[in-house]
């Protein structure tokens, strides 16, 4: 089986509510979110793992200022690359977690690539339910980001190399999904937004941008009976280029 190397790229911070990452919880604490995409190489490919926002400008004008903090020269999808020696036409294959705009902001950079994402996630991105319409900007992911031929839509689980096993993840958005890779200590799952911080699987407790509660619990059991290790979208607790001591799945509650 082919085992694949795995690398922490780090995307800039936003400035938010805790509560937004934490259901019930944390109400009144504004944290610092650090948004992570993920570099990952072996048999062959190299594949990245969601592609961040698209600039510090963009969130400056479509968030907002008071949600941006900062984007080192390295966390630009383009320094990130840099820094770890790939371009991104090296880049063969994007996974899109799913299309909220801080995991698409830089698909239009990958033009060797095929993305793929949930076909269930691209339906729902162009019309999404009134509590994630602001998630959504079209001109990431839409033609003029990535040509439409580029796209490989899922209906569900789908080992799309051996060794990288996408699943269906319900409840942060419609059709979210989450990347379970093999390597050498084990498998990692990159959980994105359905765990974007390690307090969501540890304490069994959900997100707060959600669009199916019920399944939302389901994804942490999928996260806990297929992976040894769990890589959380926005949780501090990950480094920048972090290759090694992921966090442990607790298996026991
Ligand atoms: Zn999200």
């Amino acid at each position: 089986m082919a085992k694949y190397k795995v690398t922490m790229l780090k995307m800039g911070t936003l400035n938010g509510e805790k509560s937004n990452m934490t259901m019930g919880r944390n109400f009144g604490i504004t944290t610092e979110i650090p948004m992570f995409s993920v570099a990952v190489e072996g048999n062959g490919h190299k594949i990245i793992l969601d592609t961040g926002i698209k600039s510090l400008e963009w969130a400056r004008v479509n968030l907002g200022e008071m949600y941006v903090i900062e984007q080192e020269e390295d966390e630009t999808m383009e320094g990130a690359l840099a820094h770890i020696g790939w371009k991104p036409e090296d880049v063969d294959i994007v996974i899109n977690t799913h299309l909220h705009y801080d995991h698409c902001g830089s698909n239009h950079l990958f033009k060797n690539a095929k993305f793929y994402v949930q076909r269930a996630e691209w339906e729902a991105a162009f019309n999404p339910v009134e509590n994630q319409q602001c998630f959504y900007f079209e001109e990431l992911f839409g033609w003029s980001a990535v040509r439409y031929t580029s796209w490989k839509f899922l209906d569900g689980e789908a080992e799309i190399l051996p060794g990288i096993k996408l699943i269906p993840f319900g409840g942060h958005s419609v059709g979210s999904q989450g990347v379970f890779i093999d390597t050498e200590d084990g498998v990692v799952c990159f959980a994105a937004d359905t765990i974007g911080v390690l307090e969501n699987l540890y304490e069994n407790c959900l997100p707060n941008i959600m669009t199916n509660v019920e399944d939302g619990f389901k994804t942490f059991e999928i996260v806990r009976n297929n992976a040894d290790f769990v890589i959380p979208g926005h949780d501090p607790v990950m480094k920048k280029y972090q290759t090694t001591d992921f966090p442990k799945v607790d298996k026991i509650r």
